[in-house]
Protein backbone atom coordinates (compact mmCIF):
# COMPACT_ATOMS: atom_id res chain seq x y z
CA UNK A 1 0.00 0.00 0.00
CA UNK A 2 1.62 2.79 -1.01
CA UNK A 3 0.42 6.40 -0.24
CA UNK A 4 -0.30 9.12 -2.04
CA UNK A 5 0.07 12.84 -1.15
CA UNK A 6 0.18 16.37 -2.20
CA UNK A 7 3.98 18.10 -2.53
CA UNK A 8 4.54 21.26 -3.59
CA UNK A 9 7.77 21.93 -5.25
CA UNK A 10 8.86 25.14 -5.20
CA UNK A 11 11.04 25.39 -8.35
CA UNK A 12 7.42 25.45 -10.35
CA UNK A 13 4.85 25.96 -8.08
CA UNK A 14 2.08 22.92 -9.87
CA UNK A 15 0.38 20.21 -7.81
CA UNK A 16 1.07 16.85 -8.67
CA UNK A 17 -0.94 13.47 -7.71
CA UNK A 18 0.65 10.40 -7.18
CA UNK A 19 -1.85 7.59 -8.39
CA UNK A 20 -2.01 4.97 -5.61
CA UNK A 21 -0.31 1.72 -6.53
CA UNK A 22 -3.16 -0.62 -4.93
CA UNK A 23 -5.83 -1.81 -7.33
CA UNK A 24 -9.03 0.26 -6.83
CA UNK A 25 -11.46 2.02 -8.41
CA UNK A 26 -11.15 5.42 -9.76
CA UNK A 27 -13.49 8.51 -9.64
CA UNK A 28 -13.36 9.08 -13.34
CA UNK A 29 -16.37 11.80 -13.77
CA UNK A 30 -18.87 14.00 -10.83
CA UNK A 31 -21.12 16.61 -11.95
CA UNK A 32 -23.67 18.93 -10.00
CA UNK A 33 -26.20 19.85 -11.87
CA UNK A 34 -28.01 23.34 -10.20
CA UNK A 35 -31.41 23.12 -12.23
CA UNK A 36 -32.10 19.29 -10.52
CA UNK A 37 -30.30 19.52 -7.53
CA UNK A 38 -28.48 16.57 -8.79
CA UNK A 39 -24.96 15.18 -7.94
CA UNK A 40 -23.98 12.68 -10.71
CA UNK A 41 -20.60 10.69 -10.40
CA UNK A 42 -18.92 7.47 -11.93
CA UNK A 43 -16.43 5.31 -11.08
CA UNK A 44 -13.97 2.95 -13.48
CA UNK A 45 -12.13 -0.31 -12.40
CA UNK A 46 -14.47 -0.90 -9.96
CA UNK A 47 -17.32 -0.23 -8.60
CA UNK A 48 -18.50 1.33 -4.95
CA UNK A 49 -20.96 1.46 -2.13
CA UNK A 50 -21.15 4.73 -1.36
CA UNK A 51 -21.30 6.08 2.56
CA UNK A 52 -23.40 9.36 3.57
CA UNK A 53 -23.49 11.69 6.33
CA UNK A 54 -25.42 14.84 7.02
CA UNK A 55 -23.17 16.84 9.53
CA UNK A 56 -23.93 20.24 11.10
CA UNK A 57 -21.99 23.63 11.42
CA UNK A 58 -21.61 24.28 8.34
CA UNK A 59 -24.07 21.88 7.11
CA UNK A 60 -22.82 19.26 4.87
CA UNK A 61 -23.98 16.29 3.27
CA UNK A 62 -20.04 13.80 3.21
CA UNK A 63 -20.25 11.04 0.54
CA UNK A 64 -17.35 8.66 1.25
CA UNK A 65 -16.60 6.39 -2.13
CA UNK A 66 -14.30 3.63 -0.31
CA UNK A 67 -12.31 1.86 -2.27
CA UNK A 68 -12.01 4.82 -4.86
CA UNK A 69 -9.32 6.93 -5.84
CA UNK A 70 -9.70 10.14 -7.20
CA UNK A 71 -8.45 10.12 -11.32
CA UNK A 72 -8.03 13.91 -11.25
CA UNK A 73 -6.79 16.73 -9.15
CA UNK A 74 -9.07 17.48 -6.08
CA UNK A 75 -11.57 20.29 -7.29
CA UNK A 76 -14.26 22.53 -6.02
CA UNK A 77 -17.00 23.95 -7.02
CA UNK A 78 -19.12 27.19 -6.11
CA UNK A 79 -22.42 27.33 -6.34
CA UNK A 80 -25.74 28.86 -5.24
CA UNK A 81 -29.19 28.56 -4.13
CA UNK A 82 -28.34 27.26 -0.56
CA UNK A 83 -25.73 25.10 -1.73
CA UNK A 84 -22.29 27.06 -1.23
CA UNK A 85 -20.05 24.64 -3.08
CA UNK A 86 -18.65 21.24 -3.82
CA UNK A 87 -15.52 20.08 -2.90
CA UNK A 88 -13.82 16.95 -4.04
CA UNK A 89 -10.39 15.18 -2.66
CA UNK A 90 -9.08 11.96 -0.92
CA UNK A 91 -9.45 11.17 2.43
CA UNK A 92 -6.82 8.50 2.78
CA UNK A 93 -5.58 6.48 -0.13
CA UNK A 94 -8.42 4.45 -0.28
CA UNK A 95 -11.27 6.91 0.39
CA UNK A 96 -12.53 9.77 -1.85
CA UNK A 97 -14.65 11.94 -0.53
CA UNK A 98 -17.24 14.55 -1.84
CA UNK A 99 -18.39 17.47 -0.11
CA UNK A 100 -21.71 19.22 -0.62
CA UNK A 101 -21.69 21.87 1.80
CA UNK A 102 -24.64 24.46 2.03
CA UNK A 103 -24.53 27.32 2.79
CA UNK A 104 -24.26 29.35 6.40
CA UNK A 105 -27.72 29.07 8.00
CA UNK A 106 -29.08 26.55 5.82
CA UNK A 107 -29.49 22.94 6.28
CA UNK A 108 -31.67 19.78 4.72
CA UNK A 109 -33.57 16.41 5.46
CA UNK A 110 -30.98 14.09 5.57
CA UNK A 111 -34.29 11.38 4.76
CA UNK A 112 -34.57 13.72 1.48
CA UNK A 113 -31.09 13.08 -0.03
CA UNK A 114 -32.10 10.29 -2.43
CA UNK A 115 -29.10 7.88 -3.69
CA UNK A 116 -29.70 5.82 -6.76
CA UNK A 117 -26.80 3.71 -7.84
CA UNK A 118 -27.86 2.54 -11.49
CA UNK A 119 -24.98 0.27 -11.66
CA UNK A 120 -22.32 -0.52 -8.69
CA UNK A 121 -20.27 2.36 -11.05
CA UNK A 122 -22.83 5.11 -11.89
CA UNK A 123 -24.44 6.89 -9.48
CA UNK A 124 -26.89 9.93 -8.47
CA UNK A 125 -27.74 11.89 -5.82
CA UNK A 126 -30.82 14.10 -5.80
CA UNK A 127 -30.73 17.07 -2.88
CA UNK A 128 -33.91 18.46 -1.40
CA UNK A 129 -33.93 22.34 -1.68
CA UNK A 130 -31.85 23.33 1.13
CA UNK A 131 -34.18 25.41 3.99
CA UNK A 132 -33.12 28.27 6.39
CA UNK A 133 -32.49 27.59 9.72
CA UNK A 134 -35.73 28.36 11.77
CA UNK A 135 -37.81 28.19 8.60
CA UNK A 136 -38.66 24.58 9.24
CA UNK A 137 -39.78 23.23 12.81
CA UNK A 138 -37.38 19.61 12.52
CA UNK A 139 -34.35 22.24 11.69
CA UNK A 140 -31.77 21.63 14.46
CA UNK A 141 -31.25 25.14 15.77
CA UNK A 142 -27.77 26.05 15.22
CA UNK A 143 -25.14 25.22 17.82
CA UNK A 144 -22.03 27.59 16.96
CA UNK A 145 -21.18 30.10 14.20
CA UNK A 146 -20.34 28.40 10.95
CA UNK A 147 -16.82 27.00 11.22
CA UNK A 148 -15.02 27.83 7.50
CA UNK A 149 -12.33 26.22 8.45
CA UNK A 150 -13.49 23.05 9.66
CA UNK A 151 -14.05 21.39 6.25
CA UNK A 152 -11.33 22.78 4.35
CA UNK A 153 -8.77 20.04 3.08
CA UNK A 154 -5.65 20.58 4.76
CA UNK A 155 -2.48 20.51 3.31
CA UNK A 156 1.40 19.95 3.58
CA UNK A 157 3.86 21.97 1.38
CA UNK A 158 7.50 21.65 1.18
CA UNK A 159 9.70 24.48 0.58
CA UNK A 160 13.62 24.12 -0.50
CA UNK A 161 16.18 26.58 0.08
CA UNK A 162 15.83 30.13 -0.69
CA UNK A 163 17.67 30.69 -4.39
CA UNK A 164 19.88 33.04 -2.25
CA UNK A 165 21.10 31.17 -0.64
CA UNK A 166 24.60 29.45 -1.09
CA UNK A 167 24.64 25.75 -2.13
CA UNK A 168 27.93 24.07 -0.72
CA UNK A 169 27.31 20.79 -2.78
CA UNK A 170 30.77 19.07 -1.06
CA UNK A 171 28.74 19.42 2.34
CA UNK A 172 25.68 17.90 1.43
CA UNK A 173 26.76 14.26 1.70
CA UNK A 174 27.62 14.89 5.23
CA UNK A 175 24.08 15.77 5.99
CA UNK A 176 21.29 13.53 6.98
CA UNK A 177 18.07 13.88 4.65
CA UNK A 178 15.13 14.13 5.55
CA UNK A 179 12.92 11.50 3.75
CA UNK A 180 9.59 11.66 5.18
CA UNK A 181 7.11 13.42 7.72
CA UNK A 182 4.16 10.77 8.33
CA UNK A 183 0.81 10.74 11.14
CA UNK A 184 1.26 7.25 12.45
CA UNK A 185 -0.75 5.83 15.16
CA UNK A 186 -4.06 6.22 14.48
CA UNK A 187 -2.77 10.12 14.02
CA UNK A 188 -1.55 10.77 17.67
CA UNK A 189 1.86 10.92 16.48
CA UNK A 190 3.73 12.85 13.69
CA UNK A 191 6.77 11.04 12.97
CA UNK A 192 10.00 12.75 10.96
CA UNK A 193 12.40 10.17 9.60
CA UNK A 194 15.77 10.97 8.35
CA UNK A 195 18.57 8.90 6.82
CA UNK A 196 21.51 10.06 9.39
CA UNK A 197 21.04 10.10 13.02
CA UNK A 198 19.68 13.69 13.51
CA UNK A 199 19.00 15.93 17.08
CA UNK A 200 16.29 18.34 17.00
CA UNK A 201 15.34 21.12 19.14
CA UNK A 202 11.90 22.84 19.24
CA UNK A 203 10.00 25.51 20.58
CA UNK A 204 6.31 27.28 19.83
CA UNK A 205 6.48 29.94 17.71
CA UNK A 206 3.67 32.19 18.76
CA UNK A 207 3.64 34.49 15.59
CA UNK A 208 3.65 31.38 13.47
CA UNK A 209 0.76 30.02 15.88
CA UNK A 210 3.21 26.12 15.55
CA UNK A 211 5.35 24.31 16.96
CA UNK A 212 9.04 24.72 15.47
CA UNK A 213 11.06 21.84 15.21
CA UNK A 214 14.73 23.10 14.47
CA UNK A 215 16.93 20.04 11.89
CA UNK A 216 20.63 21.36 12.39
CA UNK A 217 22.68 19.39 10.18
CA UNK A 218 20.09 18.48 7.70
CA UNK A 219 18.89 18.70 4.49
CA UNK A 220 15.36 18.56 2.83
CA UNK A 221 14.95 15.29 0.42
CA UNK A 222 14.15 16.22 -3.03
CA UNK A 223 10.78 14.61 -2.82
CA UNK A 224 10.01 14.54 0.39
CA UNK A 225 6.80 12.31 1.83
CA UNK A 226 4.01 14.03 3.41
CA UNK A 227 1.28 12.97 5.07
CA UNK A 228 -2.22 13.15 3.72
CA UNK A 229 -4.08 15.85 5.79
CA UNK A 230 -7.73 15.90 6.07
CA UNK A 231 -11.13 17.99 7.89
CA UNK A 232 -10.19 15.23 10.75
CA UNK A 233 -6.30 15.39 10.89
CA UNK A 234 -4.91 16.68 14.53
CA UNK A 235 -2.45 18.63 12.42
CA UNK A 236 -3.76 22.29 9.82
CA UNK A 237 -0.23 22.50 8.32
CA UNK A 238 2.57 20.83 8.21
CA UNK A 239 5.79 23.66 6.55
CA UNK A 240 8.96 21.94 5.72
CA UNK A 241 11.45 24.95 5.53
CA UNK A 242 15.40 25.01 4.54
CA UNK A 243 16.43 27.39 6.95
CA UNK A 244 20.02 27.36 5.63
CA UNK A 245 21.71 24.97 3.48
CA UNK A 246 22.30 22.85 6.59
CA UNK A 247 19.53 23.07 8.64
CA UNK A 248 15.61 22.28 8.30
CA UNK A 249 12.84 23.91 9.96
CA UNK A 250 9.74 21.96 10.73
CA UNK A 251 6.83 24.35 11.22
CA UNK A 252 3.47 22.22 12.28
CA UNK A 253 0.27 23.73 12.99
CA UNK A 254 -1.96 22.01 15.47
CA UNK A 255 -5.91 21.96 14.16
CA UNK A 256 -8.40 23.28 16.45
CA UNK A 257 -8.74 21.11 19.68
CA UNK A 258 -5.62 19.21 19.02
CA UNK A 259 -2.72 19.61 21.87
CA UNK A 260 1.02 19.48 20.94
CA UNK A 261 3.07 16.85 23.18
CA UNK A 262 6.88 16.65 23.63
CA UNK A 263 8.80 15.88 20.97
CA UNK A 264 10.78 12.22 21.43
CA UNK A 265 13.62 10.91 19.43
CA UNK A 266 12.17 6.96 18.75
CA UNK A 267 15.53 6.27 17.26
CA UNK A 268 18.97 8.18 15.67
CA UNK A 269 17.26 8.35 12.68
CA UNK A 270 13.33 9.06 14.17
CA UNK A 271 11.74 12.09 16.07
CA UNK A 272 8.10 11.42 16.84
CA UNK A 273 5.80 14.45 18.02
CA UNK A 274 2.78 13.56 20.28
CA UNK A 275 -0.71 14.39 18.98
CA UNK A 276 -3.31 15.19 21.49
CA UNK A 277 -7.15 15.59 20.83
CA UNK A 278 -8.53 17.42 23.23
CA UNK A 279 -12.46 18.00 21.80
CA UNK A 280 -14.83 15.93 21.57
CA UNK A 281 -16.55 15.94 18.20
CA UNK A 282 -19.52 18.23 18.94
CA UNK A 283 -21.28 18.58 15.15
CA UNK A 284 -24.58 16.12 15.47
CA UNK A 285 -24.00 13.26 12.45
CA UNK A 286 -26.74 11.66 10.75
CA UNK A 287 -26.48 8.80 8.60
CA UNK A 288 -28.02 8.81 4.85
CA UNK A 289 -29.28 5.42 3.80
CA UNK A 290 -27.93 5.04 0.64
CA UNK A 291 -29.07 1.48 -1.08
CA UNK A 292 -27.53 -1.12 -2.98
CA UNK A 293 -26.83 -0.45 -7.08
CA UNK A 294 -29.76 -1.58 -8.80
CA UNK A 295 -27.71 -3.43 -11.70
CA UNK A 296 -24.32 -4.74 -9.22
CA UNK A 297 -22.56 -6.42 -11.98
CA UNK A 298 -19.51 -8.03 -10.68
CA UNK A 299 -17.73 -5.32 -9.94
CA UNK A 300 -18.50 -5.04 -6.51
CA UNK A 301 -15.86 -6.32 -3.81
CA UNK A 302 -17.72 -9.42 -1.95
CA UNK A 303 -19.16 -8.32 0.88
CA UNK A 304 -19.61 -11.89 3.13
CA UNK A 305 -22.03 -10.56 6.59
CA UNK A 306 -19.88 -11.39 9.19
CA UNK A 307 -20.36 -12.32 13.03
CA UNK A 308 -17.57 -10.93 14.50
CA UNK A 309 -16.17 -12.31 17.94
CA UNK A 310 -16.50 -9.79 20.72
CA UNK A 311 -13.15 -8.44 21.61
CA UNK A 312 -12.20 -9.42 25.39
CA UNK A 313 -12.13 -6.11 27.69
CA UNK A 314 -9.04 -5.78 29.37
CA UNK A 315 -8.46 -4.00 32.51
CA UNK A 316 -4.51 -3.39 32.35
CA UNK A 317 -4.40 -0.86 30.07
CA UNK A 318 -1.00 0.30 30.59
CA UNK A 319 0.48 -2.67 28.64
CA UNK A 320 2.28 -0.92 25.93
CA UNK A 321 2.61 -3.37 22.54
CA UNK A 322 4.35 -3.06 19.45
CA UNK A 323 3.20 -4.26 16.13
CA UNK A 324 5.91 -5.25 13.46
CA UNK A 325 4.54 -5.55 9.88
CA UNK A 326 7.42 -7.25 8.11
CA UNK A 327 9.45 -5.72 5.40
CA UNK A 328 8.29 -2.65 3.22
CA UNK A 329 10.09 0.02 1.33
CA UNK A 330 12.70 -1.47 -0.99
CA UNK A 331 11.91 -5.05 0.50
CA UNK A 332 8.72 -5.94 -0.71
CA UNK A 333 8.62 -9.40 1.20
CA UNK A 334 7.78 -12.67 -0.54
CA UNK A 335 6.12 -12.26 -3.73
CA UNK A 336 3.26 -14.84 -4.07
CA UNK A 337 0.44 -16.15 -6.93
CA UNK A 338 -0.86 -13.32 -8.83
CA UNK A 339 1.55 -11.00 -7.76
CA UNK A 340 0.24 -10.47 -4.07
CA UNK A 341 3.13 -8.81 -2.07
CA UNK A 342 3.86 -9.98 2.07
CA UNK A 343 4.36 -5.79 2.45
CA UNK A 344 0.99 -5.06 1.35
CA UNK A 345 -0.56 -7.79 3.14
CA UNK A 346 1.03 -7.45 6.38
CA UNK A 347 0.77 -3.94 6.32
CA UNK A 348 -2.96 -3.88 6.27
CA UNK A 349 -3.30 -6.83 8.89
CA UNK A 350 -0.87 -5.02 11.11
CA UNK A 351 -2.70 -1.70 10.87
CA UNK A 352 -5.84 -2.81 11.95
CA UNK A 353 -4.42 -5.14 14.46
CA UNK A 354 -2.85 -2.13 16.27
CA UNK A 355 -6.89 0.12 15.46
CA UNK A 356 -8.25 -2.81 17.58
CA UNK A 357 -6.11 -2.94 20.30
CA UNK A 358 -6.55 0.51 21.00
CA UNK A 359 -9.88 0.31 21.00
CA UNK A 360 -10.01 -1.45 23.90
CA UNK A 361 -7.73 1.04 25.49
CA UNK A 362 -4.18 -0.34 24.88
CA UNK A 363 -1.29 1.49 23.76
CA UNK A 364 0.30 0.68 20.53
CA UNK A 365 3.17 1.44 18.62
CA UNK A 366 3.73 0.43 15.03
CA UNK A 367 7.49 -0.18 13.57
CA UNK A 368 6.32 1.58 10.22
CA UNK A 369 2.81 2.44 9.14
CA UNK A 370 3.49 2.46 5.84
CA UNK A 371 5.21 1.36 2.34
CA UNK A 372 8.98 2.59 3.40
CA UNK A 373 12.04 0.56 4.90
CA UNK A 374 12.54 0.16 8.21
CA UNK A 375 15.66 -2.24 9.39
CA UNK A 376 15.70 -5.14 11.41
CA UNK A 377 17.56 -3.13 13.96
CA UNK A 378 15.40 -0.02 14.02
CA UNK A 379 12.33 -2.81 15.02
CA UNK A 380 14.12 -3.90 18.10
CA UNK A 381 15.19 -0.42 18.97
CA UNK A 382 11.53 1.44 18.72
CA UNK A 383 10.26 -1.72 20.90
CA UNK A 384 13.00 -1.01 23.34
CA UNK A 385 12.23 3.13 23.85
CA UNK A 386 9.11 2.73 24.20
CA UNK A 387 9.33 0.25 26.90
CA UNK A 388 7.17 -2.27 24.70
CA UNK A 389 5.77 -4.95 27.03
CA UNK A 390 4.72 -7.22 23.91
CA UNK A 391 6.28 -7.59 20.71
CA UNK A 392 4.15 -9.25 17.59
CA UNK A 393 5.84 -9.09 14.36
CA UNK A 394 3.54 -10.30 11.20
CA UNK A 395 4.36 -11.86 8.40
CA UNK A 396 3.25 -14.06 5.30
CA UNK A 397 5.10 -17.18 4.50
CA UNK A 398 6.45 -18.53 1.16
CA UNK A 399 7.62 -21.10 -0.93
CA UNK A 400 8.26 -22.26 -4.63
CA UNK A 401 5.01 -21.19 -6.48
CA UNK A 402 5.14 -24.79 -7.76
CA UNK A 403 4.30 -25.36 -4.07
CA UNK A 404 0.27 -23.99 -4.14
CA UNK A 405 -0.59 -27.65 -2.24
CA UNK A 406 1.50 -26.42 0.96
CA UNK A 407 -0.74 -23.70 3.15
CA UNK A 408 -1.44 -22.58 6.57
CA UNK A 409 -0.43 -20.92 9.63
CA UNK A 410 2.56 -21.02 11.70
CA UNK A 411 3.61 -18.95 14.78
CA UNK A 412 7.04 -18.28 16.02
CA UNK A 413 8.72 -17.64 19.15
CA UNK A 414 12.54 -17.86 20.39
CA UNK A 415 12.52 -19.05 23.64
CA UNK A 416 11.20 -17.97 26.35
CA UNK A 417 8.07 -19.19 28.33
CA UNK A 418 5.97 -16.07 28.14
CA UNK A 419 6.38 -15.56 24.12
CA UNK A 420 5.65 -19.62 24.12
CA UNK A 421 2.42 -18.29 26.15
CA UNK A 422 1.56 -15.35 24.06
CA UNK A 423 2.49 -17.49 20.47
CA UNK A 424 0.53 -20.11 21.76
CA UNK A 425 -2.55 -17.89 22.57
CA UNK A 426 -2.82 -15.65 19.13
CA UNK A 427 -1.98 -19.16 17.36
CA UNK A 428 -5.36 -20.73 18.96
CA UNK A 429 -7.20 -17.57 18.58
CA UNK A 430 -6.44 -17.26 14.68
CA UNK A 431 -7.53 -21.46 14.55
CA UNK A 432 -10.85 -20.87 16.51
CA UNK A 433 -11.84 -17.58 14.26
CA UNK A 434 -10.38 -18.58 10.77
CA UNK A 435 -10.50 -21.31 8.25
CA UNK A 436 -6.59 -22.14 7.96
CA UNK A 437 -4.69 -24.99 8.29
CA UNK A 438 -2.51 -25.32 11.44
CA UNK A 439 1.11 -25.81 10.77
CA UNK A 440 1.62 -25.51 14.51
CA UNK A 441 3.91 -23.25 17.11
CA UNK A 442 7.66 -23.06 16.19
CA UNK A 443 10.70 -21.86 17.54
CA UNK A 444 13.12 -19.70 15.60
CA UNK A 445 16.19 -17.76 16.06
CA UNK A 446 14.40 -14.87 13.57
CA UNK A 447 16.30 -11.39 14.88
CA UNK A 448 13.06 -9.40 16.32
CA UNK A 449 12.54 -12.37 18.35
CA UNK A 450 15.96 -13.18 19.05
CA UNK A 451 16.80 -9.38 20.17
CA UNK A 452 13.63 -8.00 21.60
CA UNK A 453 14.10 -8.25 25.50
CA UNK A 454 9.76 -8.51 26.15
CA UNK A 455 7.54 -11.64 25.08
CA UNK A 456 7.76 -11.47 21.17
CA UNK A 457 6.17 -13.67 18.27
CA UNK A 458 5.89 -13.45 14.66
CA UNK A 459 2.90 -15.11 12.73
CA UNK A 460 3.12 -16.42 9.48
CA UNK A 461 -0.90 -15.54 8.36
CA UNK A 462 -0.30 -17.99 5.26
CA UNK A 463 1.48 -18.89 2.33
CA UNK A 464 1.22 -16.42 -0.35
CA UNK A 465 2.51 -19.29 -2.45
CA UNK A 466 -0.11 -21.20 -1.62
CA UNK A 467 -3.41 -21.96 -3.69
CA UNK A 468 -5.84 -20.97 -0.74
CA UNK A 469 -4.20 -19.07 1.32
CA UNK A 470 -2.87 -16.51 -1.75
CA UNK A 471 -6.62 -15.94 -2.67
CA UNK A 472 -7.99 -15.52 0.90
CA UNK A 473 -5.18 -12.95 1.79
CA UNK A 474 -6.23 -11.25 -1.33
CA UNK A 475 -9.61 -11.04 0.01
CA UNK A 476 -10.31 -7.64 2.85
CA UNK A 477 -12.51 -9.16 4.56
CA UNK A 478 -10.64 -12.02 5.47
CA UNK A 479 -7.50 -9.64 6.15
CA UNK A 480 -9.58 -7.57 8.62
CA UNK A 481 -11.11 -11.42 10.18
CA UNK A 482 -7.18 -12.24 10.35
CA UNK A 483 -6.39 -9.18 12.62
CA UNK A 484 -9.10 -9.43 14.85
CA UNK A 485 -8.19 -12.85 15.25
CA UNK A 486 -4.33 -11.42 16.48
CA UNK A 487 -5.70 -8.45 18.31
CA UNK A 488 -8.30 -11.20 20.36
CA UNK A 489 -5.31 -13.31 21.07
CA UNK A 490 -2.71 -10.10 22.06
CA UNK A 491 -6.08 -9.17 24.38
CA UNK A 492 -6.23 -12.98 26.29
CA UNK A 493 -2.97 -12.61 26.68
CA UNK A 494 -2.67 -9.51 28.76
CA UNK A 495 -5.69 -10.51 30.27
CA UNK A 496 -4.41 -13.66 31.65
CA UNK A 497 -1.24 -12.84 32.08
CA UNK A 498 -0.43 -9.51 32.66
ZN1 LIG B 1 8.42 -11.96 5.90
Amino acid sequence: MRFRWLLLLPSFLSVFLFSAAVQAGELSFWRFDTNQNRLSFSTRGGGVQPKAQLISDPARVVIDLPGTTLAGPTANQRLRGGIKEIRVGQVDDRTTRIVVELEPGYTLDPKQVKFRGITASQWTVDFPRPQRIGSSPSAPPPRRPPQEESTNFRYFQSLGAKSTQPTLTADVSQLATIESVELTNNQTQLLIRADLAVRATSTWDAIAKAYRITIPGARLADRIRGPQLSASSPVARILLRQQDFRTVVILVQPATGTQIGELNQLTDQLLALQLQQTRPLTPSVATIPVPPPERPGSVLPPTRPTSPVPLPGVRNTRVVVMVDPGHGGSDPGAIGRGGIRETDIVLSIGQQVAALLQQQGIQVFMTRNGDYDVGLGSRVVMAERVNADLFVSIHANAIDLSRSDINGLETYYYSSDRALRLAQTIHVSILQSLDIQNRGIRTARFFVLRKTSMPSVLVEVGFVTGGEDSVKLSNSTYRSQMARAIARGILQYIQQYT
